[in-house]
């Protein structure tokens, strides 16, 4: 690699927001850090709104306020104040319905979760840090660093090489590492939704036969619609003209906040299980996508992706203030230990529940039943569920406790 290549401690390919919350904590503690994308920045700044929005757990948030984006964000994320989780075996008229339900004041200080559009958190991260419109064409190891090559012909040498280009990373792929994992059957539909009446930040999921539905609330009388179908009645929902769509809509939702109607378009997305057989590599790690990606049940894939930011984050600034290598082997075994089990663990809960729910024999209803209706009545049991959804379960990272690095 020539000489002239510019030295960085770090390069995070993939501007999303998990590239993104890593790279501002990073620069945040004083490490020199690039970010390509292979979208140019005023591509990714208009991005065209992609349908999805985000249940930030309690612990995303914090993350969030400790980098400096939060202020950004927090006049456009409505607070989730509540939750009813129903079945199939209702009729989904909220409150009286739900089997599950949980409230705010019953569980804590803190909203459960904000909601906040995929469109306003990348502008927010985006104004924070710079973004290189290039791929990667060319990796080698050389002595202490990796030699790069990006598609506009400039050469880096970094000691750290992170993975943050979403599902299909070419990086992960290029590094060799191999991906585990399965499709669903099932097809996840996204739009935004309004309504007659207001949500009162409640979100609301029915774990119906071809899948789950949760309508989530945004600001104003409108909600996040995820719904997860067999691909075939997908196909025809996404071809449906807006009259039909709504009429099946609405045979869905119930009245709990009176009619509802589509609002703007619809997108659909084939639904996955994956994890990456490493988490590191040679001078390399991956982050969120690149690393895991589970069913939208629960709404905690982005979550899990900024944990993953903010414990790479806290292990790198900690070898850099020490003298050390970041991009060294035990560097990236420390974030792999640290990460791999809440990955795993995530995915394999998100994938029981999606199956528990849509598994129509009857001694698997009659259980889930039982099972739902000792969770509603126990308010320890509620926490526990809680606690485990806000993303503060195991060793935090500090960011997401709110501290600095
Ligand atoms: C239907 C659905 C609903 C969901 N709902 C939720 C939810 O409510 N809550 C939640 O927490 N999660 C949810 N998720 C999961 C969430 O979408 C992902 O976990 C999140 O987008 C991951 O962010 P990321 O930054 O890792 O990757 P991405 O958002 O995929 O960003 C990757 C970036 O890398 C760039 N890139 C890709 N390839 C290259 C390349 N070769 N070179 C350079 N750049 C590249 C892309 O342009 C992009 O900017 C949902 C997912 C689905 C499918």
């Amino acid at each position: 690699m020539a000489a002239s290549a510019q030295l960085t401690d770090v390069l995070i390919v993939g501007a999303g927001p998990v590239g993104m919350t890593l790279a501002r904590a990073l620069t945040g503690a004083g490490v020199d850090v690039v970010v390509i994308d292979r979208q140019a920045p005023a591509e990714l700044t208009a991005l065209p709104y992609d349908g999805r929005a985000w249940a930030l757990a309690p612990a995303s948030r914090r993350a969030l306020q400790a980098i400096g984006v939060w202020p950004d964000l927090a006049a456009r994320a409505e607070a989730i104040q509540g939750m009813r989780i129903s079945d199939s075996d209702s009729d989904g008229d909220g409150d009286s319905q739900a089997f599950l339900s949980f409230d705010q004041t019953e569980l804590g200080s803190e909203p459960l979760a904000h909601m906040i559009e995929n469109r306003v958190l990348r502008r927010a991260l985006l104004r924070h840090h710079p973004v290189r419109a290039a791929s990667l064409s060319d990796c080698r190891p050389e002595a202490a660093t990796l030699g790069l090559e990006l598609s506009d012909g400039t050469r880096f040498r970094t000691r750290l090489l992170v993975a943050a280009d979403g599902r299909h990373s070419a990086t992960r792929e290029a590094a060799g590492i191999a991906l585990h994992g399965w499709r669903y059957d099932q097809v996840g539909i996204v739009c935004t939704v309004r309504h007659q009446k207001p949500h009162q930040g409640v979100a609301y999921e029915r774990f119906l036969s071809p899948g789950p539905f949760a309508m989530l609330p945004l600001k104003g009388r409108r909600s996040s619609l995820v719904w997860c179908e067999r691909p075939v009645t997908a196909a025809a929902l996404m071809a449906a003209d807006e009259d039909s769509f709504n009429a099946e809509l609405a045979a869905r939702c119930g009245d709990a906040v009176g009619s509802v109607e589509l609002c703007g378009r619809r997108w659909s997305y084939p639904l996955a299980l994956h994890l990456a057989e490493s988490y590191v590599g040679h001078r390399l790690a991956l982050v969120g996508d690149a690393a895991h990606g589970m069913h939208p049940v629960a709404g905690q894939g982005l979550n899990l992706g900024l944990r993953d930011a903010a414990a790479l984050a806290e292990v790198v600034v900690e070898a850099l203030r020490l003298g050390l290598d970041p991009g060294a082997a035990d560097v990236l075994a420390r974030y792999q230990t640290w990460r791999r089990f809440d990955g795993l663990l995530l995915l394999a809960i998100t994938d029981g529940l999606n199956r528990l729910f849509g598994a129509q024999v009857e001694p698997v209803r009659l259980a889930r039943r039982l099972g739902l209706a000792a969770v509603g009545r126990l308010p320890q049991l509620q926490r526990l569920f809680r606690h485990q959804a806000s993303g503060s379960m195991g060793e935090l990272p500090r960011l997401l406790r709110g501290a600095a690095l």
